[in-house]
Protein backbone atom coordinates (compact mmCIF):
# COMPACT_ATOMS: atom_id res chain seq x y z
CA UNK A 1 0.00 0.00 0.00
CA UNK A 2 1.23 3.11 -0.68
CA UNK A 3 1.05 6.08 1.88
CA UNK A 4 3.18 8.62 0.30
CA UNK A 5 2.11 11.88 -0.04
CA UNK A 6 1.52 14.03 -3.10
CA UNK A 7 1.88 10.87 -5.48
CA UNK A 8 0.00 11.37 -8.92
CA UNK A 9 -0.82 8.24 -8.88
CA UNK A 10 -3.44 7.07 -6.73
CA UNK A 11 -2.90 3.86 -5.44
CA UNK A 12 -6.45 1.59 -5.34
CA UNK A 13 -6.80 -0.19 -2.06
CA UNK A 14 -9.39 -2.52 -3.76
CA UNK A 15 -7.17 -5.01 -3.12
CA UNK A 16 -8.05 -8.66 -2.52
CA UNK A 17 -7.62 -9.24 0.88
CA UNK A 18 -6.25 -12.80 2.63
CA UNK A 19 -8.86 -14.95 3.96
CA UNK A 20 -10.60 -13.38 6.83
CA UNK A 21 -9.81 -14.30 9.54
CA UNK A 22 -12.60 -15.73 11.24
CA UNK A 23 -12.80 -18.19 8.42
CA UNK A 24 -9.45 -19.52 9.36
CA UNK A 25 -10.96 -20.69 12.52
CA UNK A 26 -12.50 -24.04 12.46
CA UNK A 27 -15.45 -23.39 15.43
CA UNK A 28 -16.48 -20.05 13.42
CA UNK A 29 -16.87 -22.06 10.20
CA UNK A 30 -18.78 -25.44 11.90
CA UNK A 31 -21.14 -22.81 13.55
CA UNK A 32 -21.97 -21.12 10.62
CA UNK A 33 -22.87 -24.20 8.77
CA UNK A 34 -25.24 -25.31 11.22
CA UNK A 35 -26.86 -21.99 11.69
CA UNK A 36 -26.87 -22.14 7.97
CA UNK A 37 -28.60 -25.68 7.75
CA UNK A 38 -31.06 -24.71 10.70
CA UNK A 39 -31.85 -21.20 9.33
CA UNK A 40 -35.20 -22.82 7.79
CA UNK A 41 -36.57 -25.20 10.25
CA UNK A 42 -39.79 -24.59 11.62
CA UNK A 43 -41.12 -23.75 14.66
CA UNK A 44 -41.68 -27.37 15.83
CA UNK A 45 -38.22 -27.94 15.14
CA UNK A 46 -36.95 -24.44 17.32
CA UNK A 47 -39.19 -25.60 20.01
CA UNK A 48 -37.57 -29.36 20.37
CA UNK A 49 -33.83 -27.55 20.27
CA UNK A 50 -34.27 -25.27 22.00
CA UNK A 51 -35.97 -27.09 25.22
CA UNK A 52 -32.77 -29.59 24.46
CA UNK A 53 -30.72 -26.90 24.75
CA UNK A 54 -32.06 -25.07 27.73
CA UNK A 55 -32.63 -28.43 29.85
CA UNK A 56 -28.42 -28.91 28.70
CA UNK A 57 -27.78 -25.36 29.71
CA UNK A 58 -29.14 -25.96 33.12
CA UNK A 59 -27.59 -29.21 33.75
CA UNK A 60 -24.18 -28.09 32.85
CA UNK A 61 -24.68 -25.45 35.07
CA UNK A 62 -26.25 -27.29 38.19
CA UNK A 63 -23.07 -30.07 37.78
CA UNK A 64 -20.30 -27.62 37.56
CA UNK A 65 -20.83 -24.52 39.32
CA UNK A 66 -20.88 -24.52 42.87
CA UNK A 67 -23.33 -21.49 42.53
CA UNK A 68 -25.84 -22.65 40.59
CA UNK A 69 -26.48 -25.87 42.41
CA UNK A 70 -26.45 -24.30 45.87
CA UNK A 71 -29.02 -22.12 44.54
CA UNK A 72 -31.18 -24.43 42.89
CA UNK A 73 -30.68 -26.74 45.81
CA UNK A 74 -32.26 -23.88 48.17
CA UNK A 75 -35.02 -23.16 45.30
CA UNK A 76 -36.01 -27.27 45.54
CA UNK A 77 -35.19 -27.49 41.53
CA UNK A 78 -32.54 -29.21 39.60
CA UNK A 79 -31.71 -30.27 35.72
CA UNK A 80 -34.93 -33.04 36.15
CA UNK A 81 -37.26 -29.84 37.03
CA UNK A 82 -37.17 -28.92 32.99
CA UNK A 83 -39.53 -31.10 31.64
CA UNK A 84 -41.69 -28.37 29.01
CA UNK A 85 -39.83 -25.08 28.36
CA UNK A 86 -42.57 -23.56 31.00
CA UNK A 87 -40.85 -25.27 33.23
CA UNK A 88 -37.61 -22.94 32.83
CA UNK A 89 -39.80 -20.28 34.90
CA UNK A 90 -39.27 -22.31 37.91
CA UNK A 91 -35.91 -21.47 38.36
CA UNK A 92 -34.77 -18.77 39.93
CA UNK A 93 -33.43 -15.41 38.25
CA UNK A 94 -29.94 -14.58 38.06
CA UNK A 95 -29.35 -11.04 38.34
CA UNK A 96 -26.02 -9.08 37.17
CA UNK A 97 -24.84 -8.39 41.28
CA UNK A 98 -25.05 -12.04 41.93
CA UNK A 99 -22.44 -12.56 39.18
CA UNK A 100 -20.41 -9.47 40.02
CA UNK A 101 -20.28 -10.43 43.66
CA UNK A 102 -19.54 -14.27 43.07
CA UNK A 103 -18.05 -15.02 39.76
CA UNK A 104 -15.99 -18.24 41.06
CA UNK A 105 -18.84 -19.87 42.55
CA UNK A 106 -20.81 -18.86 39.00
CA UNK A 107 -17.92 -20.23 36.80
CA UNK A 108 -17.33 -23.66 35.45
CA UNK A 109 -13.29 -24.35 35.45
CA UNK A 110 -12.98 -25.03 31.83
CA UNK A 111 -9.83 -25.67 29.60
CA UNK A 112 -8.74 -21.84 28.20
CA UNK A 113 -10.60 -19.63 29.87
CA UNK A 114 -9.70 -15.99 29.82
CA UNK A 115 -11.17 -13.07 31.96
CA UNK A 116 -13.00 -10.43 30.46
CA UNK A 117 -14.74 -7.32 32.35
CA UNK A 118 -17.49 -4.97 31.06
CA UNK A 119 -18.89 -2.12 32.27
CA UNK A 120 -22.01 -3.00 30.96
CA UNK A 121 -24.77 -0.60 29.57
CA UNK A 122 -26.25 0.09 32.69
CA UNK A 123 -23.54 1.29 35.09
CA UNK A 124 -22.91 -2.19 37.33
CA UNK A 125 -19.50 -3.84 36.11
CA UNK A 126 -19.92 -7.38 35.97
CA UNK A 127 -17.09 -9.45 35.32
CA UNK A 128 -16.99 -13.18 33.74
CA UNK A 129 -14.70 -15.76 31.86
CA UNK A 130 -15.22 -16.91 28.33
CA UNK A 131 -13.82 -19.24 26.26
CA UNK A 132 -12.47 -19.33 22.66
CA UNK A 133 -14.64 -21.67 21.36
CA UNK A 134 -17.91 -19.82 22.38
CA UNK A 135 -16.61 -16.09 21.07
CA UNK A 136 -16.28 -18.27 18.10
CA UNK A 137 -19.92 -19.21 18.10
CA UNK A 138 -20.77 -15.51 19.13
CA UNK A 139 -18.85 -14.03 16.00
CA UNK A 140 -20.79 -16.71 13.70
CA UNK A 141 -23.73 -15.76 14.97
CA UNK A 142 -23.69 -12.45 14.25
CA UNK A 143 -21.86 -13.28 10.77
CA UNK A 144 -25.22 -15.00 10.34
CA UNK A 145 -27.39 -12.02 10.44
CA UNK A 146 -24.56 -9.99 8.43
CA UNK A 147 -25.28 -12.45 5.72
CA UNK A 148 -29.09 -11.78 5.72
CA UNK A 149 -28.57 -8.04 4.07
CA UNK A 150 -25.49 -9.33 1.65
CA UNK A 151 -22.42 -8.72 3.58
CA UNK A 152 -19.95 -11.54 3.69
CA UNK A 153 -16.33 -11.61 5.05
CA UNK A 154 -13.32 -10.05 2.99
CA UNK A 155 -15.85 -7.23 2.25
CA UNK A 156 -14.15 -3.92 2.84
CA UNK A 157 -15.38 -2.52 5.76
CA UNK A 158 -15.14 1.32 7.47
CA UNK A 159 -15.16 1.39 10.88
CA UNK A 160 -16.08 4.36 12.85
CA UNK A 161 -15.38 3.21 16.41
CA UNK A 162 -14.42 4.06 20.07
CA UNK A 163 -10.88 2.53 19.32
CA UNK A 164 -7.71 4.82 19.95
CA UNK A 165 -5.50 4.34 17.14
CA UNK A 166 -2.11 5.90 17.64
CA UNK A 167 -1.19 6.59 14.06
CA UNK A 168 -0.65 9.84 12.80
CA UNK A 169 -3.81 10.10 10.89
CA UNK A 170 -5.53 8.12 13.79
CA UNK A 171 -6.71 5.42 11.06
CA UNK A 172 -5.29 1.84 10.63
CA UNK A 173 -5.95 -0.67 7.56
CA UNK A 174 -6.92 -4.51 9.59
CA UNK A 175 -6.16 -7.02 6.28
CA UNK A 176 -6.85 -10.19 8.86
CA UNK A 177 -11.08 -8.16 8.94
CA UNK A 178 -9.89 -6.16 6.30
CA UNK A 179 -11.52 -3.62 7.90
CA UNK A 180 -10.53 0.56 7.61
CA UNK A 181 -10.95 1.72 11.35
CA UNK A 182 -11.05 5.48 12.02
CA UNK A 183 -11.06 6.55 15.60
CA UNK A 184 -13.59 8.24 17.26
CA UNK A 185 -12.41 9.52 19.85
CA UNK A 186 -11.05 12.32 17.42
CA UNK A 187 -14.07 13.21 15.89
CA UNK A 188 -13.68 16.57 14.62
CA UNK A 189 -14.51 17.95 11.50
CA UNK A 190 -11.22 18.03 10.09
CA UNK A 191 -10.42 13.91 11.17
CA UNK A 192 -13.97 13.36 9.53
CA UNK A 193 -12.62 15.22 6.60
CA UNK A 194 -9.42 12.88 6.32
CA UNK A 195 -10.84 9.98 6.78
CA UNK A 196 -13.87 10.78 4.23
CA UNK A 197 -10.55 11.55 1.64
CA UNK A 198 -8.90 7.67 2.51
CA UNK A 199 -12.67 6.17 2.28
CA UNK A 200 -12.83 7.85 -1.60
CA UNK A 201 -9.89 5.54 -2.36
CA UNK A 202 -10.38 2.89 -0.08
CA UNK A 203 -14.24 2.20 -1.26
CA UNK A 204 -15.54 0.77 1.21
CA UNK A 205 -18.63 -1.88 1.04
CA UNK A 206 -19.78 -1.29 4.49
CA UNK A 207 -19.92 0.47 7.71
CA UNK A 208 -19.57 -0.27 10.65
CA UNK A 209 -20.67 1.87 13.80
CA UNK A 210 -22.39 2.96 16.89
CA UNK A 211 -25.37 4.81 15.48
CA UNK A 212 -24.41 7.78 17.52
CA UNK A 213 -20.43 8.03 15.90
CA UNK A 214 -22.60 6.98 12.40
CA UNK A 215 -24.86 10.14 12.97
CA UNK A 216 -22.04 12.28 13.63
CA UNK A 217 -20.22 11.37 10.80
CA UNK A 218 -23.07 11.31 8.58
CA UNK A 219 -24.20 15.02 9.76
CA UNK A 220 -20.48 16.05 9.10
CA UNK A 221 -21.34 14.78 5.47
CA UNK A 222 -24.96 16.57 5.07
CA UNK A 223 -23.95 19.83 6.54
CA UNK A 224 -20.61 20.41 4.76
CA UNK A 225 -22.39 18.46 1.29
CA UNK A 226 -19.53 16.12 0.37
CA UNK A 227 -19.54 12.97 -1.15
CA UNK A 228 -19.27 9.21 0.24
CA UNK A 229 -18.40 6.29 -1.43
CA UNK A 230 -21.58 3.94 -2.48
CA UNK A 231 -21.95 1.39 0.34
CA UNK A 232 -24.03 -1.63 0.39
CA UNK A 233 -25.14 -0.84 4.07
CA UNK A 234 -24.30 0.58 7.09
CA UNK A 235 -23.71 -1.79 10.50
CA UNK A 236 -24.99 -0.81 13.68
CA UNK A 237 -24.24 -2.20 17.12
CA UNK A 238 -23.84 -1.65 20.49
CA UNK A 239 -26.73 1.14 20.98
CA UNK A 240 -30.72 1.76 20.12
CA UNK A 241 -30.53 2.74 16.39
CA UNK A 242 -33.37 5.79 16.55
CA UNK A 243 -35.76 6.49 13.85
CA UNK A 244 -33.77 10.06 12.99
CA UNK A 245 -30.76 8.29 12.74
CA UNK A 246 -31.91 6.00 10.27
CA UNK A 247 -33.46 8.71 8.23
CA UNK A 248 -30.05 10.62 7.81
CA UNK A 249 -28.29 7.06 7.08
CA UNK A 250 -30.83 6.40 4.31
CA UNK A 251 -30.83 10.13 3.06
CA UNK A 252 -27.04 10.13 3.13
CA UNK A 253 -25.44 7.07 2.17
CA UNK A 254 -28.91 5.60 0.45
CA UNK A 255 -28.53 1.83 1.64
CA UNK A 256 -29.80 -0.62 3.91
CA UNK A 257 -29.20 0.23 7.99
CA UNK A 258 -29.11 -3.10 9.93
CA UNK A 259 -28.72 -3.06 13.50
CA UNK A 260 -28.78 -6.15 16.24
CA UNK A 261 -28.65 -6.62 19.49
CA UNK A 262 -26.38 -8.58 21.74
CA UNK A 263 -24.14 -8.12 24.69
CA UNK A 264 -20.80 -9.44 26.63
CA UNK A 265 -23.03 -12.60 28.39
CA UNK A 266 -23.95 -14.09 25.08
CA UNK A 267 -27.29 -15.06 26.48
CA UNK A 268 -29.79 -13.04 23.73
CA UNK A 269 -28.37 -12.00 20.25
CA UNK A 270 -31.41 -10.54 18.01
CA UNK A 271 -31.25 -8.69 14.90
CA UNK A 272 -32.88 -7.32 11.63
CA UNK A 273 -33.75 -9.75 8.75
CA UNK A 274 -33.70 -8.75 4.76
CA UNK A 275 -36.61 -7.12 4.40
CA UNK A 276 -37.84 -6.00 8.02
CA UNK A 277 -36.36 -3.51 10.80
CA UNK A 278 -37.36 -5.38 14.03
CA UNK A 279 -35.31 -7.68 16.02
CA UNK A 280 -35.74 -11.53 14.84
CA UNK A 281 -34.73 -13.65 18.37
CA UNK A 282 -31.89 -15.72 17.29
CA UNK A 283 -33.19 -19.45 18.62
CA UNK A 284 -29.99 -21.51 18.10
CA UNK A 285 -28.20 -18.75 20.45
CA UNK A 286 -30.08 -18.68 23.01
CA UNK A 287 -33.44 -18.76 24.85
CA UNK A 288 -35.09 -15.05 25.46
CA UNK A 289 -37.61 -14.30 27.84
CA UNK A 290 -39.61 -11.10 28.16
CA UNK A 291 -40.82 -10.68 31.93
CA UNK A 292 -42.63 -7.74 32.58
CA UNK A 293 -43.42 -5.72 35.86
CA UNK A 294 -45.90 -8.28 37.12
CA UNK A 295 -42.97 -10.81 36.82
CA UNK A 296 -44.74 -12.70 34.20
CA UNK A 297 -43.76 -13.28 30.24
CA UNK A 298 -45.15 -10.51 27.76
CA UNK A 299 -47.12 -12.01 25.42
CA UNK A 300 -49.27 -9.14 24.13
CA UNK A 301 -48.06 -7.44 21.08
CA UNK A 302 -46.59 -3.60 22.11
CA UNK A 303 -45.93 -4.50 25.63
CA UNK A 304 -42.43 -4.23 27.08
CA UNK A 305 -40.32 -6.77 29.35
CA UNK A 306 -37.19 -6.99 30.55
CA UNK A 307 -34.87 -9.48 28.48
CA UNK A 308 -33.94 -12.24 30.20
CA UNK A 309 -31.49 -14.92 28.73
CA UNK A 310 -30.39 -18.69 28.96
CA UNK A 311 -27.31 -18.79 26.95
CA UNK A 312 -26.88 -21.89 24.67
CA UNK A 313 -23.50 -20.84 23.97
CA UNK A 314 -21.57 -19.59 26.95
CA UNK A 315 -19.77 -22.00 29.36
CA UNK A 316 -17.08 -20.79 31.54
CA UNK A 317 -19.42 -18.48 33.09
CA UNK A 318 -23.08 -19.65 32.49
CA UNK A 319 -26.06 -17.76 32.19
CA UNK A 320 -29.34 -19.14 32.80
CA UNK A 321 -32.41 -16.96 33.36
CA UNK A 322 -30.12 -14.15 33.54
CA UNK A 323 -31.99 -10.52 34.01
CA UNK A 324 -30.05 -8.09 31.43
CA UNK A 325 -31.77 -5.02 32.45
CA UNK A 326 -32.03 -4.10 28.80
CA UNK A 327 -35.81 -3.84 27.83
CA UNK A 328 -37.49 -5.06 24.62
CA UNK A 329 -41.26 -4.20 23.21
CA UNK A 330 -42.89 -7.69 21.53
CA UNK A 331 -44.18 -7.26 18.16
CA UNK A 332 -44.94 -11.36 17.94
CA UNK A 333 -43.84 -14.23 17.31
CA UNK A 334 -42.75 -15.41 13.78
CA UNK A 335 -41.95 -12.70 10.84
CA UNK A 336 -44.05 -12.30 7.71
CA UNK A 337 -41.90 -10.81 5.82
CA UNK A 338 -39.02 -13.12 5.82
CA UNK A 339 -41.52 -16.48 7.29
CA UNK A 340 -39.05 -17.19 10.21
CA UNK A 341 -41.04 -18.47 13.08
CA UNK A 342 -38.86 -16.86 15.74
CA UNK A 343 -39.57 -14.25 18.36
CA UNK A 344 -40.05 -10.83 16.97
CA UNK A 345 -39.42 -7.35 18.95
CA UNK A 346 -39.88 -4.36 17.88
CA UNK A 347 -37.24 -2.32 19.35
CA UNK A 348 -34.87 -1.94 22.78
CA UNK A 349 -35.09 0.25 24.98
CA UNK A 350 -32.60 0.59 27.64
CA UNK A 351 -29.91 0.72 25.47
CA UNK A 352 -29.58 4.42 25.52
CA UNK A 353 -27.41 6.59 23.61
CA UNK A 354 -26.05 8.77 26.12
CA UNK A 355 -24.00 11.56 25.11
CA UNK A 356 -21.42 13.84 27.23
CA UNK A 357 -20.67 17.11 25.35
CA UNK A 358 -16.91 17.99 26.06
CA UNK A 359 -15.32 21.60 26.20
CA UNK A 360 -15.08 22.44 22.81
CA UNK A 361 -18.62 20.55 21.84
CA UNK A 362 -17.95 17.43 20.82
CA UNK A 363 -20.29 14.87 21.58
CA UNK A 364 -18.48 11.58 23.12
CA UNK A 365 -20.99 8.83 23.71
CA UNK A 366 -20.96 6.81 27.27
CA UNK A 367 -20.27 3.81 24.84
CA UNK A 368 -17.27 4.76 24.10
CA UNK A 369 -16.39 4.74 28.07
CA UNK A 370 -17.39 1.80 28.53
CA UNK A 371 -13.86 0.74 29.35
CA UNK A 372 -13.38 -3.31 29.15
CA UNK A 373 -10.58 -2.85 32.05
CA UNK A 374 -9.67 -3.97 35.46
CA UNK A 375 -11.18 -1.01 36.94
CA UNK A 376 -14.51 -2.33 37.13
CA UNK A 377 -13.63 -5.01 39.55
CA UNK A 378 -12.98 -2.08 42.62
CA UNK A 379 -16.60 -0.64 42.06
CA UNK A 380 -20.08 -1.96 42.55
CA UNK A 381 -21.88 0.90 40.68
CA UNK A 382 -21.11 4.07 38.37
CA UNK A 383 -23.05 6.87 36.58
CA UNK A 384 -21.66 10.20 34.70
CA UNK A 385 -23.46 13.42 35.98
CA UNK A 386 -23.15 16.40 33.59
CA UNK A 387 -24.70 19.98 34.29
CA UNK A 388 -22.27 22.06 32.18
CA UNK A 389 -20.32 21.80 29.28
CA UNK A 390 -17.18 20.49 29.28
CA UNK A 391 -17.57 19.57 33.08
CA UNK A 392 -18.57 15.46 34.05
CA UNK A 393 -18.72 14.42 37.68
CA UNK A 394 -18.54 10.08 37.59
CA UNK A 395 -19.97 9.35 40.60
CA UNK A 396 -19.10 5.39 42.45
CA UNK A 397 -19.72 2.84 44.55
CA UNK A 398 -16.56 1.77 45.98
CA UNK A 399 -15.65 -2.04 46.30
CA UNK A 400 -13.21 -2.45 49.26
CA UNK A 401 -10.54 -3.02 47.04
CA UNK A 402 -10.94 0.79 45.43
CA UNK A 403 -8.08 3.00 46.76
CA UNK A 404 -6.90 5.99 46.05
CA UNK A 405 -4.48 4.62 43.06
CA UNK A 406 -7.06 2.94 41.18
CA UNK A 407 -9.22 6.14 41.24
CA UNK A 408 -6.39 7.68 39.87
CA UNK A 409 -5.39 5.69 37.42
CA UNK A 410 -9.44 5.07 36.64
CA UNK A 411 -9.53 9.37 36.11
CA UNK A 412 -6.41 9.22 33.68
CA UNK A 413 -7.59 6.26 31.60
CA UNK A 414 -11.52 8.38 31.57
CA UNK A 415 -9.28 11.40 30.65
CA UNK A 416 -7.62 9.85 27.81
CA UNK A 417 -10.26 8.80 26.21
CA UNK A 418 -13.30 11.67 27.01
CA UNK A 419 -10.39 14.43 25.71
CA UNK A 420 -8.50 17.23 26.95
CA UNK A 421 -11.39 19.42 26.30
CA UNK A 422 -13.61 17.77 29.93
CA UNK A 423 -12.86 18.42 33.41
CA UNK A 424 -13.76 15.29 35.12
CA UNK A 425 -14.32 14.94 39.07
CA UNK A 426 -14.23 11.48 40.65
CA UNK A 427 -16.64 11.21 43.38
CA UNK A 428 -17.19 8.46 45.70
CA UNK A 429 -20.55 7.74 47.17
CA UNK A 430 -22.49 5.37 48.75
CA UNK A 431 -25.18 4.84 46.74
CA UNK A 432 -26.34 5.90 43.20
CA UNK A 433 -30.23 5.95 42.89
CA UNK A 434 -32.71 3.88 40.39
CA UNK A 435 -35.15 5.20 37.60
CA UNK A 436 -38.85 4.37 38.23
CA UNK A 437 -38.04 1.41 36.36
CA UNK A 438 -35.36 -0.08 38.53
CA UNK A 439 -32.83 0.26 36.33
CA UNK A 440 -29.23 1.87 36.86
CA UNK A 441 -28.44 5.08 33.97
CA UNK A 442 -25.19 5.16 32.68
CA UNK A 443 -25.64 8.85 32.64
CA UNK A 444 -27.94 12.02 34.42
CA UNK A 445 -27.41 15.25 32.09
CA UNK A 446 -29.35 18.15 33.11
CA UNK A 447 -28.31 20.50 30.11
CA UNK A 448 -29.91 21.02 26.81
CA UNK A 449 -27.87 19.16 24.40
CA UNK A 450 -28.66 20.02 20.67
CA UNK A 451 -27.84 16.16 19.73
CA UNK A 452 -31.01 15.48 21.24
CA UNK A 453 -34.16 14.69 18.81
CA UNK A 454 -37.75 14.87 18.98
CA UNK A 455 -38.39 10.87 18.95
CA UNK A 456 -35.35 11.07 22.40
CA UNK A 457 -37.89 11.79 24.30
CA UNK A 458 -40.16 9.26 24.02
CA UNK A 459 -37.06 6.54 24.12
CA UNK A 460 -35.87 8.09 27.33
CA UNK A 461 -39.18 7.80 29.33
CA UNK A 462 -37.82 4.41 30.60
ZN1 LIG B 1 -38.04 -11.21 9.10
Amino acid sequence: MNHSEGSFVKVSEKYEAPAHVDLRNRDYCRWVEFLRESDGWNRQHIEDYQLEQVRQAVKFAYENTRGYKALYDKFGVSPDTIQTIDDLRKLPFIEKQMIRDNLEDFSANIDGRYYVTTGGSTGVPCGMYRDQKSFAKELASKAHQYYRVGWKEGDRQFVLRGLQIATGDRMELVPDFNELRCSTYHFTSESMEIYRQRALTYEPEWIRCYPSSGYVFARFLKETNRSFPKIKGILCASEHLYDFQKKLFSEIFDARVFCHYGHYEMAVLAGFCEYEDTYHVLPQYGYAELIGEDGKPVVEPGHIGEIVGTSFIMKATPFVRYKTQDLAVLKGFGCSSCGRPYQIWERIEGRLQELIVTGKGRYVSTSMLNMHDDFYDHIKYFQFYQKEQGKVVLRFVPKQTCNRQVVEDMKRALLLKMGADVELTMESVGEIALTKRGKHRLLVQEMENEYNDLSLGFALRL
